[in-house]
């Protein structure tokens, strides 16, 4: 089934939600950059609130998460655009821990407890915009839930969850994330609080076949739901052979000449979606005299 993501409100407009299903992408994270079953699980999850939180983005905006804890997974870095597209990788891939105390991926101990969070939304504004508050507990959804408290004042819900095969592939992904607008009336919250009690974790939700609007119809039982848009989402990137003889040409001539010495050549591989980029002598030689 495509991956996608919804756009919802409930109870007359005073409970926002996000959900989307992605799977699909997660697994293809996993296969470019293999991920072990922990990187797995933190990479999808900052995958999926990337899309979820970009989810409002406009025309050529980007919103770039980056999750920078003390564990030995390093850094995680996606990037969403208005379009769905994600693109994304962690700092170590062959990460996995034992399970956790509840027999879960042990996401919160790979990231690590301490470190950052930073979420930059590019709006084509002068500057970027980055906001960033101190990691909670390193299992990213609850993280990100944090960010949006401390940074935006917004009560936020974020459910992120993968689910990881014995045989390392990723047999469901997704989330979602329930923010209550200002004026939500007690029951409303009450109501709210005892769904997302019962509520199971998103990830066996997605293993039974639910798309994003039975999710959100789940989760947000009683309220009136009403999707304001759906899109499709993939893991896509936007590294092209042009933008890396950019990064060559930055480089300069020394360094270009070097590379010919001593390898004859040089590849290139993109951080954020492992592809590969050969240039041979001749090629090099060609960004040389553009460099001079
Ligand atoms: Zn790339």
């Amino acid at each position: 089934m495509q991956d996608y993501l919804i756009r919802a409100t409930a109870a007359d407009g005073s409970i926002r939600a996000f959900a989307a299903t992605t799977t699909n992408l997660v697994e293809e994270a996993r296969r470019r950059h293999d991920t072990f079953p922990t990187a797995t699980a933190a990479l999808g999850r900052t995958l999926t609130a990337g899309l979820i939180m970009g989810a409002t983005l406009k025309g050529d905006d980007t919103l770039t998460l980056r999750i920078f804890g003390n564990g030995p997974l390093g850094g995680i870095i996606t990037q969403a655009d208005a379009r769905g597209k994600v693109r994304g990788y962690v700092q170590e891939p062959h990460t996995h821990l034992p399970s956790n105390a509840q027999g879960k991926l042990d996401v919160g101990g790979a990231v690590g407890k301490e470190g950052f969070v930073y979420v930059t939304r590019d709006i084509g504004l002068k500057e970027p915009y980055t906001g960033s508050v101190p990691l909670v507990s390193g299992e990213i959804g609850e993280d990100l839930a944090h960010y949006y408290v401390a940074s935006e004042q917004i009560p936020t819900v974020v459910a992120l969850g993968v689910l990881v095969d014995t045989d390392n592939h990723v047999l469901a992904a997704g989330g979602y994330i329930i923010q209550l607008m200002p004026g939500a009336d007690e029951e409303v919250i009450f109501q709210l609080e005892q769904n997302l009690k019962e509520a199971a974790p998103v990830s066996a939700l997605v293993e039974l076949g639910y798309t994003p609007e039975k999710i959100l119809e789940e989760v947000l039982k009683g309220f009136d739901l009403k999707v304001l848009e759906k899109k499709n989402v993939s893991f896509t990137c936007t590294c092209t052979k042009e933008g890396l003889e950019k990064v060559l040409i930055s480089l300069g001539v020394d360094e270009l000449e070097d590379m010919i010495r001593e390898q004859g050549g040089a590849e290139l591989i993109c951080h954020f979606c492992s592809d590969k980029f050969e240039f041979d002598r001749a090629e090099l030689e060609k960004l040389i005299q553009e460099a001079q």
